[in-house]
């Protein structure tokens, strides 16, 4: 088969990474029986001083039509500092409303090679496997009305609105309830219901579907405080956690706590399929573009290499393809290949190119084993 790939490599250590992330997918290429037709366009401050604007429009509109989008990351000083008018248009939300992905699934799973890399204890983390269901296209990100205006009164005042409707819950729950049922069965749905409205309804709409389509997921509501507090003191007792746009974003970087660095978090958002059978895929590293370790080339580019192997799950139906690149990162990782984020004792740091090159080459073996 031959499939269509967009890559948008962003800014700050989304090039660095997707580089590692196109030399996997590249690898399959040669290897495998798959044929991906892989685009390459430039995005953010790169394209703006191309064309004039985040994203060219024949590129964004295509989005829509391609079957995966593997994006870097977005954000940083050159970000920053382009005029405010051209940093909506096209931005990392307007991409992910215009491909109306509002499924957001951020996978945590703890890896024993790296027990002595997180600040929690080794019986803690070990075998956590939890996905984080993040609400996308919706809540305070995006609810009016927002802004910045000064009061009668002469004081200045910052707008967001949390707002959620209850279709819009019922869908993401839905996800959730499914992913749920496919794995342990249980889902812990997180919300502020004993303080805010939207929350209110959040549980009241989650409850109701559970209640009436999914008798046989295990349904837990919990308050985002301890939701917090718990998946750093008890992550094992997490199978799928449901949240809103916002707590989602939260307690998904909190999670990353339990793989040790944020550059082992992976991330797909999906649209729902339309008549034609077609969905929208965005695969994104949950990470951002990580201004401060960028251009040095240290940055851990797994996070970007195992958004390949949900690719191949979510958009292909490729899982042969992604345990045998799930089984590499292992490999790499026990073999003792570490870049400086995940990196412990005396163990010697590895750059960005060669955690790729080493992931290619356990493939290889792999494949030849
Ligand atoms: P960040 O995720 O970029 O970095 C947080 C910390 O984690 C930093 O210390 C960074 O060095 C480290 N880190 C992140 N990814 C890493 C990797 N792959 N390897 C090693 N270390 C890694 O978050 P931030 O510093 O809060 O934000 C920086 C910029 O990124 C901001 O402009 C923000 O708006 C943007 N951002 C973008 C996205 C996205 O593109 N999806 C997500 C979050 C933040």
């Amino acid at each position: 088969m031959t499939v269509e790939v967009i890559v948008l490599p962003g800014e700050g250590i989304g090039p660095e990474v997707i580089a590692e992330a196109v030399k996997v997918l590249e690898w399959f290429q040669k290897h495998r029986d798959v044929h991906f037709f892989i685009r390459c366009e430039p995005y953010g401050v790169d394209a703006y001083e191309k064309y004039g604007t985040l994203i060219k429009e024949d590129v964004f509109s295509d989005l829509l039509s391609a079957d995966a989008v593997l994006f870097g990351a977005t954000g940083g000083p050159a970000f920053d500092a382009l005029p405010d008018e051209a940093k909506i248009s096209g931005n990392l939300l307007a991409i992910r409303k215009h491909m109306a992905v509002y499924a957001n699934l951020r996978p945590v799973q703890a890896y024993d090679a790296l027990s002595d890399v997180t600040s929690l204890k080794a019986e803690v983390v070990g075998n956590v496997d939890l996905v984080v269901v993040r609400e996308l296209n919706g809540g305070i990100y995006f609810g009016e009305p927002r802004g910045r205006d000064i009061t009668a009164a002469g004081i200045e005042r910052g707008t967001n609105t949390l707002v959620y409707t209850a279709p819009e819950i019922e869908r993401i729950a839905r996800v959730a309830f499914n992913l749920a049922r496919e794995r342990r069965g249980h889902l812990h749905s997180v919300d502020k219901s004993n303080v805010l409205e939207t929350y209110k309804l959040w549980r009241e709409v989650v409850t109701h579907l559970g209640e009436t389509e999914f008798p046989d997921v295990l349904l837990h509501h919990i308050i985002v405080d301890n939701c917090a507090m718990q998946i750093i003191k008890n992550p094992k007792q997490f199978d799928v956690i449901l949240a809103d746009n916002m707590v989602g974003d939260i307690l998904s970087d909190l999670a990353g706590a339990i793989t040790g660095s944020l550059g082992m978090l992976p991330s797909v958002s999906l649209s729902n399929f339309d008549e034609n059978g077609h969905r929208c895929a965005l695969y994104e590293p949950v990470h951002g573009s990580a201004p401060d370790i960028a251009d040095q080339g240290i940055a851990n580019p797994l996070a970007a290499i195992m958004c390949v192997g949900l690719m191949f799950e979510h958009s292909f139906q490729l899982s042969k393809e992604t345990e045998l690149l799930t089984k590499a990162i292992e490999k790499v990782l026990v073999a003792g290949f570490r870049t400086p984020d995940i990196q412990a004792g005396s163990l010697g740091a590895i750059s960005t190119k060669c955690m790729g090159d080493e992931v290619v080459q356990a493939l290889t073996r792999l494949n030849h084993g």
